[in-house]
């Protein structure tokens, strides 16, 4: 299990947000030790002081970006939320829905910090004219769940959720919501739909969830880690939280990165945004067994592999865009030299193949067809044109051609593999030409 590490380089400022909180010894905060930390000044001091308008403004100008992967302005989607004179209040949602492959800073901060959490969520609540707000937790994530219904017992019990919160006036509390361990349900459309009672089916989109989510209201769906940045902004200013980057990056504040795979000491650090790969893969004590490092993935299942020459790159949310990725949740996968990029691609497709809903044809149909050209190259017996069909699919597979980001997360991997490695399925492939009669892989076995 990876502990949360804290570097042992200058480059930790007092400063930061959120590491001056978090514990190596994974200790869960209580409501006494965080509030002898500050906690809940922000929300003492913002509630009834400030508008939401002047509130959205602050988190727009410190440009904290989606950190579930996609990097969308939070404060641009609170802005473009409908609220107003006659528009039904809405929800806010919290996405802990954590399951891409490789990441756990969400379950780190939820086991540690739920009510740091808690009080960027009445922040945002009070921001986006919500009254309730739902936390959706992955189903697996049990201890989180644990520290979260306990922080929020302790919350309602001081008042700090529940009516007239720091006698601000605001009205505001929290539900929390564990899903049943589905991948799709972290996509927010499929989320709001499980949170509804229904299949976690994606919806189209347009209409945003700020337009028409929870049960046809305004709905702001933010991840964790965006959330739990949102305190230490109002409390210190947008200023302050943009040098907290220390000029690498446009993009404000830190960032929780992860390093997993094959390096000596996986872990998790709370570093400025901009942070590069080898940098982390150093805080991860090297790679191991004095292994050449093959290739990494920058944050998860759905990115896209970058080379050794790609770990001086800035890992923010453009500049690894350049490079056929996204940092995504930018919790690195260590690939050595001896490891299969066929074996390892094979297995996260058999992931995403396994969690697709099942709505769209190409994302249904297409990720069980990818697994079984995989396996088939993996044991050497892929037969020629298989690596064309891989490419071909790679693209059917991609954006726009499904209703959510699903399928095109499970392209990325698929077609930056063949781009980088593309000898490694040449060899796979048995030189066999495939007889007329025989048809290519049967679909959906
Ligand atoms: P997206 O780019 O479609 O949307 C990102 C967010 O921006 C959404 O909340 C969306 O509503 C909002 N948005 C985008 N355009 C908008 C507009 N014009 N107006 C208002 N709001 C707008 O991406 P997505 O499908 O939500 O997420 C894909 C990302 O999720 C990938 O980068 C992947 O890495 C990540 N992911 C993370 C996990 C995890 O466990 N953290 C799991 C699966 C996928």
């Amino acid at each position: 299990r990876c502990q949360l590490r804290q570097p042992a380089t200058e480059r930790r400022a007092e400063t930061h947000p959120l590491t001056w909180r978090l514990h190596d010894d994974n200790r869960l905060i209580g409501l006494d030790e965080y509030l002898d930390k500050d906690g809940y000044v922000a929300v003492r001091e913002v509630l009834g002081k400030q508008s939401p308008d002047e509130v959205i403004e602050q988190v727009k100008e410190a440009n904290v970006r989606g950190r579930g992967g996609a990097g969308f302005s939070a404060g641009m989607k609170w802005s473009l939320t409908m609220k107003g004179e006659g528009i039904p209040r809405g929800y806010l949602v919290c996405n802990a829905d954590e399951m891409e492959p490789g990441t756990f800073k969400d379950r780190l901060l939820l086991e540690q910090q739920p009510h740091l959490l808690i009080e960027g969520m009445i922040l945002g609540g009070y921001a986006n004219n919500s009254r309730y707000g739902y936390i959706f937790l992955r189903g697996e994530y049990v201890e989180a769940a644990r520290a979260l219904s306990r922080a929020l017992e302790e919350a309602r019990a001081a008042g700090w959720l529940g009516n007239d919160i720091a006698g601000s006036g605001f009205d505001f509390d929290i539900a929390l919501h564990t899903g049943a361990g589905r991948y799709i349900c972290g996509e927010e459309t499929a989320l709001i739909s499980s949170l509804e009672g229904s299949r976690a089916n994606p919806r189209a989109k347009p209409p945003f969830p700020g337009q028409s989510g929870a049960w046809g209201k305004p709905t702001v769906v933010n991840n964790v880690e965006t959330l739990c940045n949102v305190p230490a902004i109002l409390r210190h200013g947008v200023e302050w939280y943009q040098g907290l980057s220390g000029g690498r990056s446009d993009d404000g504040g830190t960032k929780l990165y992860g390093v997993s795979g094959r390096v000596n000491t996986p872990g998790l650090w709370e570093l400025p945004i901009g942070t590069t790969g080898q940098e982390l893969i150093d805080l991860a004590g090297g790679i191991r067994d004095g292994k050449a490092l093959k290739t990494w993935l920058p944050g998860g299942g759905s990115t896209g592999f970058l080379l050794p020459e790609h770990l001086e790159l800035a890992l923010d949310f453009d500049t690894v865009g350049q490079y056929g990725s996204r940092m995504g949740t930018g919790l690195l996968t260590v690939v050595t030299e001896e490891q299969s990029v066929v074996s390892l691609l094979r297995n996260l497709e058999q992931f995403f193949s396994r969690e697709s809903c099942g709505w769209c044809t190409p994302c249904r149909d297409g990720l069980p067809w990818v697994v079984k050209i995989l396996q088939s190259i993996e044991r050497g017996e892929g037969e020629q044109g298989d690596i064309e069909l891989l490419e071909d699919l790679a693209v059917k597979l991609g954006p726009g051609k499904t209703f959510c980001a699903h399928a095109p997360g499970a392209a990325m991997p698929l077609q930056s593999g063949l781009k980088h490695f593309r000898d490694e399925f040449e060899r796979g492939i048995s030189h066999r030409p495939r007889a007329a009669h025989e048809d290519p892989i049967p679909v959906g076995e």
